[in-house]
């Protein structure tokens, strides 16, 4: 076990437990540990990147890719026509408590708005 690793990098090693549902070379999506609604995953990138503000302009290909993923995610779980809530806490004001980038899906509940 590499203890130098994020833990988001850990489970996408392997090397750290997980309900793993989607896996390809550059997203990976997984069940959150404390789910918030009936759906909710987390889509993070396979590269270890702190949040989304370390994204380079020339990356953003990658949150097409994990908004595609979230949606073929959605499907699937069966939220898509009830609807469902795609978030990126950045930084500390938003809330972010795991800095490696992720997208939370979260669906199949009612939501309030606007976020606490
Ligand atoms: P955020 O507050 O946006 O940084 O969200 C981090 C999310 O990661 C929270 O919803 C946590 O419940 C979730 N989380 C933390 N550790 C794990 C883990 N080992 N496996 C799955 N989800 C986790
Ligand atoms: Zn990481």
């Amino acid at each position: 076990m590499s203890a130098d690793l994020c833990a988001f990098c850990r489970i996408i090693r392997g090397e750290q437990a997980a309900d793993v549902v989607h896996s390809d070379a550059s997203v990976v999506a997984f069940r959150d540990i404390r789910p918030v609604a009936p759906v909710h995953i987390l889509i993070v990138p396979a590269r270890h990147m702190a949040s989304l503000h370390e994204l380079q302009d020339s990356e953003t290909g990658l949150l097409d890719r994990m908004t595609s993923v979230a949606r073929e995610i959605a499907a699937r779980e069966g939220v898509d026509s009830s609807g469902y809530r795609l978030v990126i806490n950045t930084g500390m004001d938003a809330g972010q408590t795991v800095f490696h980038l992720h997208m939370h899906l979260i669906g199949g509940r009612r939501m309030g708005w606007p976020p606490g």
